[in-house]
């Protein structure tokens, strides 16, 4: 499935809604020192549930929260929106009426977050799971970040299956299965 948008309020540096259209074919983000391009990457990351916060270099999780700046007052919220174009109904079978489908993740200052698919509320784990099928999603091998190819030749023989059964595509299968043995 193609990446067609991402919109970006209040995430990290950036501070005003931002929307960028993802083109077919290769993106290359340029830019100066500290201008947001891995924020960039963080927001998309984020967006697929990502959980931990030190995968998005902050203490908390609602250190993504725009913190202020010198002209500028904090904001207590975020949201991201990636959406996805699901012409070829290759998303999952709910949304097979849904010619785009579009994620959402919002997070309050001390609330958490909530997850929306085309403006309905899902867990974060529907949210997880739409990623994992199509073998990308926050921990996946799809998102190489600064630092990880020396994870990556240095991983231990379990932590290795785990990335070939991702690039395998099951990855949303063993995470269905172990759901069901949790019932
Ligand atoms: P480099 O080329 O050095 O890798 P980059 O373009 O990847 O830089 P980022 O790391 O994405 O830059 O952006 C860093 C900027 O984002 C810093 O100026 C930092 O202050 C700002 N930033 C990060 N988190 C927040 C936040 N919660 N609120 C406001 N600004 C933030
Ligand atoms: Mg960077």
């Amino acid at each position: 499935m193609q990446f067609t948008k991402l919109r970006l309020v209040g995430f990290k540096s950036f501070v005003e809604s931002t929307e960028l259209s993802i083109a077919p074919g290769m993106t290359g983000v340029v830019g100066p020192n500290g201008c947001g391009k891995s924020n960039l990457v963080e927001a998309l990351r984020w967006v697929m549930g990502e959980t931990s916060p030190k995968n998005m270099r902050g203490g908390e999780m609602d250190d993504v929260i725009f913190a202020g700046s010198a002209t500028r007052p904090a904001r207590n919220q975020a949201e991201v929106q990636v959406t996805l174009d699901n012409a070829g109904r290759d998303g999952p079978p709910d949304y097979a009426e849904h010619p785009e489908l579009a994620i959402t993740r919002k997070i309050t200052r001390e609330h958490g977050s909530d997850y929306r698919i085309n403006g309905g509320p899902v867990r974060a784990k529907d949210v997880q799971l739409l990623f994992a099928d199509m073998a990308t999603g926050a921990r996946s091998t799809a998102i190489v970040s600064q630092g990880r190819v020396g994870a990556l030749i240095g991983a231990k023989p379990q932590e290795r299956r785990l990335l070939l059964e991702e690039a395998a595509g099951i990855t949303g299968l063993h995470s269905r299965r172990h759901e069901a043995e949790l019932r």
